[in-house]
């Protein structure tokens, strides 16, 4: 009996022992398995997944949310029919689609995502679940799963599906380096670009190896930089693309690293048209030269570096003539010629450039003043080769070249063009066609020129010029007539001499006005001397300009009808000059000035080269023999053998024969007898005011 209660009690303590063991083996599992579910709490609250079941059963689904923002879990409770109505109508379909593949389509797992209403917008949700039980015939009967709101996510992956087509479409050339500047991706553009088929010729190469410049771009970029600057890119064996690169530093905050975005924008078209500008601005239009703001700047460089070099300074002569009489196309066309010209000569050793007009500027290092004077000399020869065709007329053009020397003759870009411009200015007053070295003193004589010039003008305006009456004489030592001699007394420059003022006055259209006061005061003189002491016929001097300008034989015609005198009394005194300048223009106006009564002279005969066709095709009624065949012809047999067969000749000719610049009383006798009906000259009398001139003859009258 006590072993049988001994029994039962063992195996009571053994139950109970078993019982305890038991229990806390189920308080254990109780305790982990409320701990593993805190746990799973805690990891769907931490990744912000909320967890659902659905139980076929009674068609329920079940939903917990663990929200950052909410204190306590979030329950939910419903048909899954209850919950469309919250469901997006676009989204419904795929919903049910993927929904019924899992519940009878055998599908194990399930993921959707489609749009949620709350608090009246819709989130995007992501919704993924697990079948964990199926009935006989294979339909779900327990599925859990989590859902998961990723509006966040679907922006960011949206404008990221943005920024990416953005990227691979955009016409500019862009690129993702790394902080290297190694290339990780980029765009169809670059790779037509730099010519490349495929993106795996560039995938991992340094951008560096794109660049024309290698050292334009530093070897990695800070944080927080940005670059940008215009560099050219190789896009092919032999050819480069000037762009514009720009790179920026973006931090990578989920990688925690840095990437770098390129772009490159073809500026080969703003780099074309700012060298077309750059071009236009710098190049004359017409012939395609150096222009002024051209030849400014390579002039400041060659000072900069100090070589030596000179300029010439190339004004054409006689262009305005054939501008004006064959027209303007005519003279492009020549200065087109000259341009070409001029750089063929001088186009490899120096710089040829347009100064404007029909003036050109050659700049030329290393040249030495012999070799400019014989290489300007050379070119007028070739200038004046050419001959220009218009019409039946040809024309020919010259050049007056002026010289200035780099140092020597100005050590800035101003005062040297200034001097070759004035010494230019001097070859034009020597004659033309000529090459003229600049001096020490000439521009400060050239300025005085110009004062001089305004104040001949003032004179000219203020008829402060007189005329002063040289005699001729005839073989009886009588007073045959008179030439009208203009003089200027300048306040500043005093005695000016016609030698001096009247080529000024020429070269300024001043000569014109200056014959009509001397036609005028020749008729004048005419009027008091038959009052006073009896008439003489009087000779004006006339220059080529004004003959040749229209009308001029009927206006001189009405100045003499206005004062009442004869054409006869009045003899216009002309030089060969005129017939150089236009003959057939010349030989009419001389034959109007003729049929309208006045006596024409060809005036310093015999002085230059004079051409004896002149006499041929105009009939002169007096020829004066210049002064410097008569010189020393009592002391100069072959001087006096010369005159005499030229007057000869003239009288053979039936000319009227006056000698000029007879100063001895040697001269008279030997004229005299070489049969020359008139004489004028220091000997006789010297130039002098009316009324000194009257007093002088009208004393020689008065009975002795
Ligand atoms: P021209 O027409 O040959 O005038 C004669 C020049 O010889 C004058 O010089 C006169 O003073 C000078 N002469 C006279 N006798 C002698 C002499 O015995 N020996 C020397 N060595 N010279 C003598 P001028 O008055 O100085 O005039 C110079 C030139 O200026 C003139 O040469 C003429 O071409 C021009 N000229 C003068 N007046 C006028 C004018 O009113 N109109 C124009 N267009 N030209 C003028
Ligand atoms: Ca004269
Ligand atoms: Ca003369």
């Amino acid at each position: 009996m006590d072993r049988r209660i001994s029994r039962e009690r063992q195996a009571r303590q053994n139950a109970e022992q078993l019982l305890i063991e038991k229990s806390a083996e189920l308080y254990d599992s109780l305790q982990q398995a409320k701990s593993a579910e805190k746990k799973l709490r805690l990891a769907l609250w931490a990744c912000q997944e909320s967890f659902w079941e659905w139980h076929a059963h009674n068609d329920e689904y079940y939903m917990r949310a663990f929200k950052l923002d909410w204190a306590d879990e979030h329950q939910w409770r419903g048909s899954p029919i209850s919950l469309l109505k919250f469901i997006h109508p676009d989204d419904i379909g795929n919903l049910e689609f993927n929904w019924m593949l899992a519940v009878h389509g055998g599908q194990q797992t399930l993921e959707v995502c489609f749009r949620f209403r709350r608090h009246a917008r819709y989130v995007w949700v992501r919704l993924r679940g697990r079948v964990l039980h199926r009935d006989a015939q294979q339909s779900a009967l327990h599925i859990v799963g989590t859902i998961r709101d990723i509006t966040r996510e679907r922006h960011a992956e949206h404008s990221f599906h943005l920024m990416a087509s953005a990227f691979s479409s955009s016409k500019d050339p862009m690129l993702v380096l790394t902080r290297q500047l190694k290339i990780s991706e980029c765009n169809e553009a670059f790779l037509k670009m730099v010519g490349a088929r495929q993106k795996q010729q560039c995938l991992g190469r340094s951008l560096h190896a794109y660049l024309v410049n290698k050292s334009a771009l530093p070897d990695t970029l800070e944080d927080q930089q940005q670059f940008s600057q215009e560099t050219d890119i190789i896009a092919g064996k032999h050819t480069s693309i000037p762009a514009e690169l720009t790179l920026a530093v973006f931090e990578h905050q989920e990688h925690g690293g840095a990437y770098v975005i390129a772009t490159l924008r073809d500026i080969s078209e703003r780099k074309a048209n700012e060298a077309r500008l750059q071009q236009m601005a710098m190049h004359d239009e017409l012939t395609g030269l150096t222009n002024r703001a051209g030849l400014h700047d390579e002039v400041c460089e060659l000072i900069e570096v100090n070589g030596q070099f000179s300029i010439m300074f190339i004004d054409l002569d006689g262009f305005k003539l054939i501008n004006d009489t064959a027209g303007h196309d005519c003279g492009d066309n020549a200065l087109k010629s000259v341009a070409a010209k001029l750089t063929l000569r001088f186009g490899t050793q120096g710089i040829v450039t347009r100064w404007g007009g029909d003036e050109f500027v050659v700049i030329l290092p290393n040249a030495y003043h012999e070799m400019l004077l014989e290489c300007g000399n050379e070119l007028i020869s070739d200038i004046e080769a050419d001959k220009i065709v218009c019409g039946d007329i040809e024309l020919t053009l010259s050049a007056s070249i002026g010289i200035a020397e780099y140092p020597m003759h100005g050590d800035t870009v101003e005062s040297l063009l200034q001097n070759a411009d004035a010494a230019m200015y001097q070859a034009k007053l020597l004659g033309k066609g000529r090459v003229f070295l600049y001096e020490a003193g000439l521009l400060e004589s050239m300025q005085q020129q110009v004062t001089m010039l305004s104040e001949l003008r003032r004179a000219v305006n203020d008829r402060a010029l007189e005329f002063y009456l040289q005699g001729k004489y005839n073989a009886h030592s009588n007073l045959c007539g008179a030439e009208l001699l203009c003089r200027w007394r300048s306040a500043l420059h005093g005695n000016v001499p016609p030698d001096v003022f009247i080529p000024l006055a020429e070269e300024h259209g001043l000569d014109t006005v200056i014959g009509w006061l001397a036609l005028e005061a020749a008729c004048e003189y005419l009027v008091m001397m038959e009052v006073e002491a009896g008439q003489v016929p009087l000779s004006i001097n006339v220059s080529a300009n004004q003959l040749l300008s229209e009308n001029f034989a009927d206006q001189a015609l009405a100045i003499c009808e206005e004062h009442k005198i004869s054409p006869q009394w009045i003899e216009i005194e002309i030089t060969e000059r005129i017939f150089i300048c236009d003959e057939a223009g010349a030989i009419n106006a001389l034959n109007r000035l003729q049929h309208n009564g006045f006596k024409i002279a060809l005036d310093d005969f015999g002085a230059g080269f004079s051409a004896l066709s002149y006499l041929r095709s105009f009939a002169f009624e007096v020829v004066k023999l210049d002064k410097s065949l008569i010189m020393n012809i009592h002391k100069d047999a072959k001087a006096l053998s010369l005159v005499q067969g030229i007057i000869a000749m003239l009288q053979g000719l039936g000319l009227e024969i006056v000698a000029e610049g007879v100063e001895q009383i040697e001269y008279v006798a030997l004229l005299h007898s070489a049969k020359v009906q008139q004489m004028q000259g220091y000997f006789f009398d010297k130039p002098a005011p009316y009324d000194q001139f009257l007093a002088r003859h009208a004393r020689r009258n008065e009975p002795t």
